[in-house]
């Protein structure tokens, strides 16, 4: 046996490519499977951890502890300690991220040796590789002068590699990133012609294997530029899902590509117009539907007094704004909103001197279980019950 059996000794690293092993379950416990030896990446440095098969269960994550143990996450595992199983990797899903790994490595190269920008932070998601940078702004030429770099390299299929180095003869090439691990025996990757960092993730073997690199836009992130990109398959993917989008709003809109954002926004605009339009007309049919009202309310000492059941395509809103027309008119209105009643009661001119709103207040609302309020001249809110009741003891008041 080789390495440290106890701890899943990592055969990626010598094979990186390699898709299944047979291993033998060194323990199972509640952190997860011990293997004597994996090919499951682990969690770590941006790159999310192996998913596939052991002993045909499902794995779901690979991570490891302080003490580089890794541990399988297989659900509901019928294998035994002692046994044989078979590792097989959810492949589509590693190679993805080692083509997306293996981009971030040629893209924070190229950022700083051509542009100055240093790289703080990366993660790669499950379709995007986002890379924050220190800078406070980068123009979109400057991302697409870098997507155009990288597709370069990709395109000569530098060969990636790897040497160990001493802390003190690392520390000589004067690397862009600063080296995180301790002792001798520093791993550094070197993608040909390009960059060289320490680090511990997996990587394809030639920038060809990249095949695509898309800027895919930015975000701000505490203050910083963070950089948007996919790789490969999923950056085709994305392209054609966009011309896909593109393609249907250019049938919506009768539009062609080139006339599509002006054809839209006049559309968006258009929209906004019409929206104006129908509320002043709603506006006006609140006033003419209040006014007909008015015209057959009773009147007490000069002042018309009325209770609405309010339609459900009228507004307490808009006849709130009506009320304000009129020199005196006392009004209490009501409709019912799914389960609620909405309630509107109005107080203009002498009509306030007729009914004081503070002291009936409680025992109105009180009638339909009714919460709100608002300053003179209106009143509003919600509660639950008959609307009826409100009306009778509003009436009531003012007989
Ligand atoms: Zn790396």
């Amino acid at each position: 046996m080789i390495g440290r059996p106890m701890h899943s000794y990592p055969v990626y690293y010598e094979q990186p490519y390699l898709t299944s092993l047979e291993a033998t379950v060194v323990s199972i416990t509640d952190k997860g499977v011990i293997l004597d030896r994996t090919i499951c990446y682990p969690e770590g440095g941006g790159q999310s951890g192996d998913q596939g098969l052991v002993g045909g269960c499902t794995l779901v994550d690979t991570t490891k502890d302080d003490e580089h143990t890794i541990y399988h996450h297989v659900e509901n595992p019928t294998f035994k300690e002692g046994e044989k199983v078979l590792i097989e990797l959810d492949w589509e899903h590693r190679y993805h991220f080692m083509q997306m790994h293996t981009a971030q490595h040629v893209a924070s190269g190229l950022l700083f040796s051509h542009f100055g920008i240093q790289t703080v932070s990366v993660h790669q998601g499950q379709s995007i590789l986002t890379i924050e940078t220190d800078a406070q702004q980068i123009a979109p030429e400057t991302c697409h002068a870098l997507e155009d770099l990288v597709n370069e390299q990709v395109l000569a299929s530098h060969a990636v590699h790897y040497e160990v180095h001493t802390q003190a003869s690392a520390k000589q090439l004067d690397l862009r990133r600063s080296i995180k691990v301790e002792g001798d025996g520093v791993r550094l990757v070197v993608v040909e012609d390009v960059d060289t960092v320490a680090c511990g993730g997996l990587h394809v073997a030639r920038t060809g294997e990249i095949e695509l690199f898309h800027y895919a836009g930015q975000e701000k992130i505490r203050s910083h530029v963070r950089l948007i990109f996919t790789v490969g398959k999923t950056a085709k993917q994305m392209i054609r899902r966009t011309e896909a989008v593109a393609a249907e709003l250019g049938t919506l809109f009768s539009s062609p590509l080139e006339q599509l954002v002006a054809v839209a926004t006049q559309a968006v605009e258009q929209a906004s117009l019409d929206k104006r339009e129908l509320q002043k007309a709603e506006e006006r049919i609140a006033a003419l539907e209040l006014d007909k009202r008015v015209q057959k309310a009773a009147v007490k000492d000069g002042v018309p007094v009325l209770v609405w059941d309010v339609e459900a395509d009228l507004s307490l809103k808009d006849i709130g704004l009506a009320v304000l027309s009129y020199p005196d008119l006392a009004l209490c209105a009501a409709k019912q909103d799914g389960q609620r009643v909405l309630w509107l009661i109005a107080l203009q001119g002498r009509a306030s001197e007729l009914l004081d709103f503070s002291q009936a207040k409680q025992a109105l609302l009180a009638t339909i279980n009714a919460k709100g309020g608002g300053k003179s001249p209106l009143y509003q809110g919600s509660g639950t019950g008959d609307r009826e009741a409100l009306f009778s003891a509003f009436r009531e008041r003012l007989a």
